[in-house]
């Protein structure tokens, strides 16, 4: 009997409202969060699984908890 695999993907979400742009998300996870030039946080709203981690790491230390994550499986 064959077994489907089952992946999980991330959704990332972030509050306008809270986010102050201290950038600790970018240090913590850069492949998923940017600061830009004009000062503007930019993320990967569904980064790949391998991101999970650090995307996870980055929600814990915000300061204003303006990180969310979903988790699912495929
Ligand atoms: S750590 Fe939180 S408050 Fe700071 S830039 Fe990232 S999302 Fe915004």
């Amino acid at each position: 009997m064959r077994h489907r695999r089952r992946e999980a993907e991330i959704r990332i979400s972030v509050n306008n409202r809270r986010c102050h742009r201290y950038g600790f998300c970018v240090m913590e996870a850069p492949d998923v969060f940017w600061l830009v030039e004009d000062g503007q946080l930019r993320f990967d709203s569904r980064p790949d699984i391998t991101r999970r981690d650090q995307a996870r790491m980055a929600a814990r230390i915000c300061p204003m908890q303006a990180i969310g994550i979903q988790e699912r499986a495929k």
